[in-house]
């Protein structure tokens, strides 16, 4: 499972640009961007609120990936099940507090919004299964465990220890959950990255987190630790295999090509389509007929369900389509004969 995106969702344009970069790798099952961020000290950037779901939403309109926030409030729960995103992730600071994570579990009740569950700040294991039991206790789908390494005093380079056998632990405790790590996280710093990504790997991690910006140095929230698109497909190739390659593939593209041109027909004919629709819609206004001609619609449909048989069509998909048409064409008809009345 893996999970990329920017740390935060800052605009609809970066948004949409890194998940154009993300999609072309093939690899990735959920795009990330947070929308409201926790910060530490007052005064930083705290992302875009409300108008973050949006972007979040044009990203699966145009790239189809299920999309996924941080909520860390019941306003922010509200929020997200309303805009109707696929997944929300609860923050590393939120498992830290059983009354909040204990708020979430019932504001959430009811509804099958796929988790993830980030490990508390702190390296204590009951937290991070005392908030899972709960979410689990109200009937919540809890779809992974992200392990984002933990706040130590101890001298590190990393930004938050990775301590894996809490992850182990966690696995012993929770067999039918996956667990992934957020290697950015822990690193906190790019250039760590890779490398904890493949022991991640190593520690069979279910997959991966990874903050990805289109340009790391300008981000408004965790620049020193995001990787670009590039170093991105560059890991994740790396780490499972090519598949990045048969994208560019000659028979894929000729495929492609062979679509263009075909939907290029396609929308031609409907054009063509619609326009004798416009006409009929003036013959029967002049002639005082109604719009809606039942016979003539009913045995339109049978012949037409005929035709997509021989053609090995399926049925209910050509009977769908001539819905879709039937009542395009009766709008284009009904507002003709409002304007022969105006
Ligand atoms: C994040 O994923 O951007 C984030 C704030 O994570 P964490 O809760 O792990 O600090
Ligand atoms: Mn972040």
């Amino acid at each position: 499972m893996i999970v990329a995106g920017p740390c935060s969702a800052e605009s609809e344009k970066l948004c949409l640009d890194v998940a154009a970069s993300l999609a072309r790798t093939g690899y990735v099952d959920m795009f990330r961007g947070g929308v409201w961020k926790p910060r530490t000290l007052r005064g930083m950037y705290e992302g875009p609120g409300n108008d973050g779901l949006k972007y979040l939403l044009a990203v699966r309109d145009q790239y189809k990936f299920p999309v996924v926030t941080e909520a860390a409030t019941t306003a922010h729960v509200e929020a997200v099940l309303k805009a109707g995103l696929d997944a929300i992730w609860i923050g590393a600071r939120t498992v830290t507090d059983p009354f909040s994570v204990q708020e979430l579990a019932n504001a959430l009740q009811g509804s099958g919004i796929r988790i993830l569950v980030k490990n508390p700040l702190v390296p204590d294991i009951r937290l991070w299964a005392g908030a899972v039991d709960r979410l689990l206790n109200k009937g919540l789908n809890v779809e992974a465990l992200i392990h984002r390494g933990f706040v130590t005093y101890s001298e590190s380079k990393f930004r938050n220890e990775p301590l894996w056998v809490l992850m182990s632990e966690m696995r012993t405790r929770f067999p039918d959950i996956k667990i992934i790590a957020d290697p950015s996280h822990m690193a906190g710093n790019s250039f760590y990255v890779a490398g904890l990504a493949a022991v991640a790997k190593e520690m069979e991690a279910d997959g991966l987190m990874i903050e990805v910006h289109s340009d790391p140095p300008t981000a408004l929230s965790d620049a020193n630790q995001q990787i670009t698109p590039d170093e991105f497909a560059f890991l994740i190739s790396s780490l499972c295999g090519e598949k990045v390659g048969s994208l560019s593939d000659a028979s894929l593209e000729a495929l492609r090509r062979e679509i263009d041109e075909t939907d290029e027909r396609l929308l031609r004919i409907l054009a063509q389509r619609l326009d004798i629709v416009k006409r009929m819609g003036a013959v029967k206004r002049d002639a005082g007929m109604t719009i809606m001609q039942a016979g003539r619609w009913k045995s339109l449909v049978d012949d037409r369900m005929k035709r997509a048989e021989a053609l090995s069509l399926s049925t209910s998909f050509v009977r769908d389509l001539l819905q879709v048409l039937h009542d395009e064409s009766l709008r284009i008809q009904l507002s003709i004969l409002n304007k022969g009345k105006e």
